[in-house]
């Protein structure tokens, strides 16, 4: 397995309490996979990639049980080491291009000085390896775009200027943060394409973070749906999409507008009735309760186990298995 992720843990100090942000995530991700993690903003998404890659902010504290890239255990390294790997081994995009790059330096100058700074590179080789590495994300004129700054680029080619960045020194895990969010439809397709194509050139895994399940649909091997800090459902997209199992997610799927209705392209998950619970909340009931169609009592008493769905993904819920089919029989199967 290529990262390796075990009962992973980030809370945040919040005025005297602890807002426990990411709550016991598992997560998996192979070379050449790639695995959508997907979720309502402010479920933990944004917090898990950061942790992966130590990027938290610094009063945050992270914990795991298992989290590991390869053979290395990112858990044990030094905040110099983890520095040297990122972006050399495991590299991040996010949604905005512009705040992530500097203003003030040219394209050239920033692809370079990434390079530069994991490799030994000289200046001519950096440069000769920024140009390729724009032209394999299909940046024409490269040679000048290496001398423009970031303002002089629209929204998608500054995004495909940030992927080039991050795939510059190889890196064999990409997490990319809602990466077409702020585009328009066509551009979105272009860039999934482009992150699809670069992802096959050098077997690398990818997380994707999304709140799109269009997008989810096109690029996902394996989706992870969060809830409140926690993975509630975990499996192949066909598993996940197809034959949702947790309450949660069905919600989710029942959500997204129908083709023909909507906006086009507006695929963003809709609303699900009720409120996400304080990140404070105690454990002992299902985190999704007050939301849940199906909830029952022993919900509000036991924390959910996690169950194999019979198209065998897992979904923490205390549902049995195969609910959703025994209730279109017209049985109320329940634990
Ligand atoms: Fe709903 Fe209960 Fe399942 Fe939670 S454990 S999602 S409340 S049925
Ligand atoms: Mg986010």
């Amino acid at each position: 397995m290529l990262l390796d992720v075990h009962d992973l843990h980030v809370t945040l100090p919040d005025q005297g309490r602890k807002l426990r942000a990411v709550r016991g995530v598992d997560l998996s991700v192979a070379a050449g996979e790639t695995l959508c993690l997907v979720g309502e903003s402010g479920c933990g998404k944004s917090m898990t990639a950061l942790a992966l890659m130590g990027l938290l902010p610094r009063r945050a504290e992270r914990r795991a049980a298992r989290l590991r890239l390869g053979l290395t255990d990112l858990g044990g390294l030094s905040d110099g080491a983890m520095s040297a790997l990122r972006g050399r081994r495991m590299s991040m995009i996010f949604q905005e291009p512009m705040t992530a790059l500097n203003p003030v330096f040219t394209i050239g100058d920033q692809l370079c000085s990434v390079y530069r700074r994991h490799t030994r590179a000289s200046g001519a080789a950096a440069r000769a390896r920024a140009i390729d590495v724009l032209e394999s994300v299909g940046l024409t004129n490269a040679a000048l775009r290496m001398r423009q700054y970031p303002h002089q680029l629209s929204g998608g080619l500054r995004q495909r200027v940030l992927i080039a960045m991050a795939l510059i020194c190889e890196p064999e895990l990409m997490i990319c943060d809602e990466p077409t969010t702020a585009l328009d439809v066509t551009t979105q397709a272009q860039i999934l394409h482009i992150l699809k194509e670069a992802q096959a050139a050098r077997n690398m895994g990818m997380i994707f973070i999304t709140h799109d399940l269009g997008v989810v649909a096109r690029i996902a091997d394996r989706v992870a749906v969060m809830y409140a800090g926690r993975v509630v459902e975990e499996g192949t997209r066909e598993a996940v999409l197809r034959h949702p199992a947790h309450p949660y997610t069905r919600g989710l799927i029942a959500s997204v507008p129908k083709p023909g209705g909507g906006e086009p392209g507006q695929t963003r998950l809709a609303s699900i009735a009720g409120n996400v619970p304080a990140f404070h909340q105690e454990d002992a009931r299902c985190p999704f309760l007050s939301r849940c169609l199906q909830r029952m009592d022993v919900c509000a008493e036991t924390p959910p186990p996690v169950r194999q769905a019979p198209a065998g993904q897992s979904f923490a819920c205390h549902l049995l298995p195969g609910w959703v089919e025994s209730r279109a029989a017209g049985v109320e199967k329940r634990a």
